[in-house]
């Protein structure tokens, strides 16, 4: 197993590849507000305090040229502060940023378990011609075998395609319809987590680009995130629209999935 000191928070301002709305590029800056403006403690409920934690670093954005250079740029500051020993904590973003960050750990972990938080699938071969869609970020994971095991949880928009897809690619897909909160999904490590907030119930969540009623509860993924046993090398919080968002109640709720988070990724960094 890698050796991880730190957990370092990028923010990944990039939406174009959204199919219906602009907006995640404007998370990163808004989710940071919410979790440094006093009108909570920075504790996570495990007992660390991430806005005291030396093993916290916030490595800036990531910034790029033109829009063919931005995964190339996302996937090389990933590896950078994967060199440093530090687990990548990325705020904001549609979707599709997962391919690269992906890209990125596969190179130093063959054996990636991903537990993925989502409405949808993520698993079309393209959408409305591109392959790089915030739809299809787990097709191009799974056909590149960038990971061992997807495990999809809170999806409720499974048409005939991506379930010919999920088929092909031996995804584990915990549909709504079937869900009971504290599943025990029998998760093995090293672990990614990437959670689209549209997994939420837009009641939760109303600032996302897509609402799909009939979503989790925020306890139920906190649920989860709380029983991983195993060691979290790498999380995701995308899919959050600001244009969206109501009071910005949605911003807290990304605000406390950084908490969590990040205290679970720094249980087995070595001080
Ligand atoms: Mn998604
Ligand atoms: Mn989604």
């Amino acid at each position: 197993m890698q050796k991880y000191q730190a957990v370092s928070v990028l923010n990944v301002p990039l939406d174009f590849n959204s199919s219906h709305l602009r907006g995640p590029a404007e998370a990163p800056e808004v989710i940071h507000e919410a979790v440094f403006n006093g009108s909570a403690n920075t504790t996570a409920e495990m007992g660390i305090n991430i806005g005291k934690d030396a093993r916290i670093f916030q490595a800036g954005q990531v910034t790029w040229a033109s829009e063919n250079e931005a995964f190339s740029a996302i996937d090389a500051k990933s590896s950078e502060l994967s060199a440093k020993q530090h687990k990548v904590l990325t705020l904001g973003g549609d979707h599709s940023i997962t391919y690269p960050l992906i890209k990125s750990l596969a190179k130093k972990h063959d054996n990636l378990t991903i537990l993925h938080f989502d409405a949808h699938p993520d698993l079309y071969d393209v959408l409305q011609g591109n392959r790089h869609s915030h739809a299809c970020p787990f097709a191009r994971i799974m056909e590149s075998g960038l990971a061992k095991r997807l495990v999809q949880v809170g999806i409720r928009t499974l048409n005939a395609h991506q379930a010919q897809q999920a088929e092909k690619f031996n995804v584990e897909v915990h549909e709504m319809k079937h869900w009971q909160p504290r599943k025990d999904l029998k998760l093995t490590g090293p672990l990614y987590v990437s959670i689209d907030l549209d997994a939420l119930d837009p009641a939760f969540a109303p600032g996302v680009s897509h609402h799909e009623p009939g979503g989790l509860s925020v306890r139920d993924i906190l649920g989860i995130l709380h029983d991983i046993d195993v060691p979290i090398v790498g999380a995701d919080i995308v899919e959050y629209n600001p244009k969206r968002d109501i009071n910005g109640m949605t911003a807290m709720v990304c605000a406390k999935f950084y908490k969590e988070l990040a205290g679970l990724m720094l249980k087995d960094c070595e001080t």
